[in-house]
């Protein structure tokens, strides 16, 4: 006989203290080590993914005059990022309502984009709001994230069912999103995105846990899942989410400078209840088992195929060490690493900023001697080639899996049943 549970019944265990809640990351380390795990052990698995996630907004509504003023606002920056006022012109009520995309670059400031304000905002810093109204009245305001009525942040496509690998096939060397320094030439590279086994949708293939309304963290704040996102396909699913920035953390967002511009960054954690043995067995048991493409950069063909096993073999975090730096004459990482993460004294790296570093192995390549990471090679037509760029944080995802773990043990986060299965019926390639 098939073995079910309900959500109540898990609903009660944790209030009784007695549930198992495990990341996906828990449950394969405890299969390494030789452990049996059965359907009888566990009652939610956390999936989490953290990585460049170009489909984010920010919508937001603040006022910025009194009411009877002026008419409505027609155009509205924000730290120099050109934001889109509306659909709601508020007439006279002083009030603008927004959408500013995380992909968007700033005409103020140097490597600045939606991203980086959604990240300062978090942090809590005042951003510098210029409008201008119909009638032409120019204003200019800060406002902090508590200053706000309204900020939210959506996302169009998320979480993809893991992504591919690339390489540059052609013989010159190509600016791209998919790598941070000039992508180089002739086969010679590779970089790669996806957290592998731990995405939510690797580990609930047949949409049997994740549905329209489930409750997940986006950078830590809880938010909801509204439906299959933009250019979706059944084979290679995305979401769609929406989540207050009230309660996000910093460490989860922010901007990734790459050969051809900036990039936003997201993360998102997703529980799923082990309602019955069927979607027990399709928990990812090993990296081994998650497929990884290798495309050729451009024109998108595909080359090769590994897995993410093959890049991912408990080598999530990147080491520092200061002592190199202390001989060191002349630094060379200066503008190396995507995340502003390195901390500088006198022309030399000091130590990282661990809420901004994002594992991406950039100054690994650059400077050996101070970073240390296990970047991992790839057998590709009779060659090894390095991988020099990772473009998804697996460390911050098991983080943040582990930090919904914990607030579901804690009665924390509202575990529901969707309100409607996920439609992926009108999915384009
Ligand atoms: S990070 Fe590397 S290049 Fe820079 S000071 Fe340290 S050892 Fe020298
Ligand atoms: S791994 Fe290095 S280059 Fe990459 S984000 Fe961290 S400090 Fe920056």
């Amino acid at each position: 006989m098939t073995k079910k549970r309900t959500l109540s019944e898990i609903k009660k265990k944790i209030e009784l203290g007695a549930a198992t809640v495990i990341s996906v990351q828990e449950f394969i380390d405890r299969i390494n080590n030789g452990e049996k795990v059965g359907f009888e052990d566990i009652d939610i698995v956390t999936t989490a993914t953290k990585g460049l996630m170009s489909g984010i907004m920010g919508i937001f509504s603040f006022r910025l005059s009194p009411p009877k003023t002026l008419r409505k606002f027609t155009n509205i920056t924000i730290n120099g990022i050109q934001a889109f006022p509306g659909p709601c012109p508020n007439e006279y009520l002083g009030i603008a309502d927004l959408i500013v995309y995380g992909t968007a670059q700033s005409k103020t400031r140097v490597n600045y984009c939606g991203g980086s304000l959604f990240r300062e905002l978090v942090e809590g810093k005042p951003v510098e709001i210029i409008a201008e109204s119909s009638e032409g009245e120019k204003l200019e305001r800060f406002l902090t994230l508590d200053e706000m009525q309204f900020a939210k942040l959506m996302g169009t496509r998320q979480a993809i069912k893991n992504y591919n690998a690339m390489i540059n096939c052609e013989s010159y060397n190509v600016d791209t999103i998919f790598s941070c320094l000039p992508f180089e030439p002739n086969k010679t590279q590779i970089t790669f995105s996806g957290c592998g086994a731990l995405n939510p949708f690797q580990n609930d293939p047949n949409f049997e846990s994740l549905g329209v309304g489930t409750p997940l963290l986006v950078n830590g704040s809880l938010g909801y899942l509204m439906g299959p996102g933009t250019r979706n396909y059944i084979e290679k699913p995305n979401m769609m989410t929406i989540a207050p920035m009230k309660g996000m953390k910093p460490e989860y967002l922010g901007a990734f400078r790459t050969s051809y511009g900036l990039e936003p960054i997201c993360s998102l954690a997703i529980p799923i209840p082990i309602l019955n043995e069927r979607i027990f067995k399709n928990i990812v048991k090993s990296d081994k088992d998650v497929p990884l493409t290798i495309l050729s950069l451009v024109g998108r063909e595909k080359v090769g195929e590994i897995t993410y096993n093959d890049v991912w073999d408990n080598n999530f975090a990147m080491k520092f060490n200061s002592e190199a730096c202390k001989a060191c004459k002349e630094c060379k990482v200066e503008n190396v690493c995507p995340t502003n993460a390195f901390i500088f004294k006198n022309d030399k790296v000091i130590a990282i900023d661990r809420t901004r570093c994002f594992n991406c192995g950039s100054c690994v390549r650059i400077c050996p001697k101070a970073f240390k990471l296990d970047m991992k090679n790839i057998q590709f037509e009779g060659k090894l080639l390095p991988i020099v760029l990772r473009q998804s944080d697996r460390y911050g995802a098991i983080k943040l899996a582990e930090e919904l773990k914990t607030m579901i043990l804690k009665g924390e986060f509202p575990l529901k049943e969707p309100t409607g299965p996920l439609d992926f019926s009108q999915s384009i390639k």
